[in-house]
């Protein structure tokens, strides 16, 4: 197997278990791996650190899979990674009224660039290095064994893959294509989702529990929510009870999704308004109009892909944010997340401190959200951590 040293001092990161080593870190690839090969780790002084898949394409050169020498990179070493996963997900799956979520989260698994989500009886798959590309036939025949799903499709994000200098691909890898409208459910609330035509891959099951932990406060109550996809948020409150939904989403099939998704679960058509729009410009002809809510919930898109587009992005958060502080009644509640990596939960209150200072309220953090358990956060790579929020009532 092709060894490969890092420059003395550059094991640090390795040794504390961080999957990823940067190509600036290495000192010298002893051969010549293919790209997705599996290398031993060598620090400077010659001592084993870890196996990990070479990616000389990649700024992360090296991602990290195995810290004990004595193991083995082979199908079984899959096996057991991935059935480690998929039991950790029992929890989240066990009361029958939720049919889909993460099975396995790439690096917070163990399993760099591996991501499988479930949707009822189908599978879908991204595969986002080189590594995991090489071992696909393996990996899918593991997803049937453990899983014996009715069809595996792939959908891998774009621009991850290019990082790593692959193709882009999607479709049908195994069994038959999910209908064009598969019917999953979450806490007991039915979705229409369109696993080929529908954005990331299909559904946004990283909401699930913050979806179910705002729908508390609904009862009764005007919510307004934006960048609702295919309703989430929206589902959630009104099975809770709100007196009026109004979502909005500048994306057409999104909110068609959305329009199927109250009438399968049976929601007086009046109790919800659609608006597709642009967000921000939506929440100035509302203050035009002097509509206000109870509750607001902002769920943007990722403003900073990387942390070099951070001071953007935080522009951007803040001016989102002072323009939905500035609908609210007094008390209202604004439920406001951030899913860019790059901000972390320090930052995001400083964005919404600002944005408080320039709406000129007062704020009072009621609760902070988190990804689910699903997307597990491993201690020894933050990087896996994304998604956060702050429910917070706006005076
Ligand atoms: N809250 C949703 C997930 C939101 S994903 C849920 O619970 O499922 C982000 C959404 O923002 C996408 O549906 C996308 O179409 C929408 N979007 C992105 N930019 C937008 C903009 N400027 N205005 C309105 N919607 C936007």
């Amino acid at each position: 197997m092709v060894e490969v040293v890092l420059k003395k001092g550059k094991e640090k990161a390795a040794l504390q278990r961080h999957p990823w080593i940067f190509s600036g870190a290495i000192e010298k690839v002893k051969g010549s791996p293919l790209n997705g090969e599996v290398v031993r780790v060598l620090a400077a002084n010659a001592d084993f650190l870890a196996y990990g898949y070479y990616n000389e394409n990649s700024r992360v050169a090296i991602r990290l899979l195995e810290w004990d020498q004595a193991r083995n990179i082979d199908k079984g070493w899959y096996q057991q990674k991935i059935q480690t996963a998929i039991a950790a997900r029992k929890h989240v799956l066990k009361n029958g009224d939720t049919n889909t979520c993460r099975l396995v989260f790439s690096e917070a698994d163990f399993l760099p660039g591996l991501i499988v989500d479930q949707y009822a009886s189908y599978l879908s798959l991204q595969i986002l290095s080189a590594g995991m590309e090489s071992v696909k036939a393996d990996i899918i025949d593991i997803l049937r064994d453990q899983l014996n799903p009715l069809g595996i499709f792939d959908k891998s994000d774009a621009t991850a893959r290019t990082h790593e200098n692959l193709e882009v691909e999607q479709g049908l890898l195994w069994g038959e294509n999910p209908p064009e409208f598969l019917e999953v459910k979450e806490n007991g609330i039915r979705y229409n989702i369109n696993i080929a035509g529908g954005q990331k891959s299909g559904f946004y099951c990283d909401q699930r529990d913050n979806r179910l932990l705002l729908a508390d406060y609904t009862r009764d109550k005007r919510v307004l929510d934006c960048f609702s996809y295919s309703g989430g948020f929206s589902l959630n409150a009104l099975k809770q009870g709100a007196m009026h939904v109004t979502s909005v989403d500048s994306s057409a099939p999104a909110l068609e999704t959305l329009q199927q998704n109250i009438e399968l679960n049976g929601f007086a058509a009046d109790r919800n308004t659609i608006f597709q729009s642009d967000v921000n410009k939506q929440l100035r002809i509302f203050k035009e109009e002097g509509t206000t809510f109870d509750i607001v919930v902002l769920d943007p898109p990722k403003y900073a892909p990387s942390r070099s587009a951070l001071d953007r992005a935080a522009r951007a958060y803040k001016d989102l944010n002072r323009l939905a502080m500035g609908l609210l009644e007094s008390g209202g509640l604004l439920a406001t997340f951030s899913c860019s990596g790059a901000v972390d939960i320090d930052t995001f209150k400083q964005i919404i401190a600002w944005a408080a200072l320039d709406a000129g309220k007062e704020v009072q953090i009621l609760k902070q959200f988190n990804q689910p358990e699903d997307h597990p956060v491993r201690l020894s790579f933050p990087e896996g951590e994304y998604l956060k929020g702050l429910l917070l009532r706006v005076l």
